[in-house]
């Protein structure tokens, strides 16, 4: 029997159409036919969570992370995906505030790192997720990954172009051209690959806008979320 697929969603909905349209191929792809993804999604007005980010409302953002979980675990959902690496932050408080698991992203993205025999990566993403230990720190002390982040002004180039641009559904070339600069600093201070640690980056950084291989959070997670489906 499939699992209900429980998703928080709409940070942004540009990447949680993604992750709809991954699920839902990915069952497919797996049990063929007319299968599609059994799934719940509750969500969000972004608008209101880029505030609670930006003031760094943290505690208020973690109430409306826990009211969206329940919302899903009392819809019939057997575990949650949350479907944005920034507001993984507060991802323990929520599991201790919920009976269904959440399927980490940050763990099934370093699951996809070692399978390819990888220990030192780059890490784009918000500066939430860059520079707070609750994303770099799992990697590190739970799956012993070295992660190397853009220098500080690149950090503000990735930030910028996330909250302008890509969770509006702006996808640029100029954009993509610094990103795949600042993928090639990285990997000229060693990185062996590079983790598009935001759930939007995917709709502007594509394979060959780097030299070596780039793990798309939203890919993995979304397919991670079937393989639980379907164990
Ligand atoms: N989707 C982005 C992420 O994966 C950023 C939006 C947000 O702050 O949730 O971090």
């Amino acid at each position: 029997m499939m699992k209900t697929i429980g998703i928080i969603g709409g940070m942004s909905w540009e990447s949680s159409l993604v992750y709809y349209r991954i699920l839902n191929e990915t069952v497919k792809e797996r049990l063929g036919g007319l299968h599609s993804a059994q799934c719940l999604m509750y969500s969000v007005d972004f608008a209101e969570i880029e505030v609670l980010q930006k003031e760094e409302r943290w505690d208020e953002a973690t109430q409306v992370m826990i009211a969206a979980g329940q919302r899903l675990e009392a819809g019939g959902a057997d575990f949650i995906v949350i479907a944005t690496n920034t507001m993984h932050r507060m991802a323990d408080e929520m599991q201790a505030a919920l009976r269904i698991p959440i399927l980490h992203i940050a763990d099934a993205t370093a699951q996809a790192i070692q399978a390819q025999g990888l220990e030192r990566v780059g890490l784009l993403g918000t500066r939430y997720t860059m520079e707070q230990d609750f994303y770099r720190g799992r990697l590190e002390k739970m799956h012993g990954l070295q992660v190397l982040i853009p220098e500080s002004l690149d950090r503000q180039i990735v930030h910028r172009t996330i909250y302008a641009e890509l969770v509006l559904g702006q996808i640029i070339p100029a954009s993509r051209a610094l990103f795949s600069q600042i993928i090639t600093e990285l990997v000229s201070r060693g990185a062996q690959g590079v983790i598009l640690g935001c759930t939007e980056i995917g709709l502007l950084v594509r394979p060959e806008d780097s030299p070596v291989p780039l793990f798309d959070t939203t890919e993995i997670h979304a397919r991670a979320a079937v393989d639980l489906a379907l164990e």
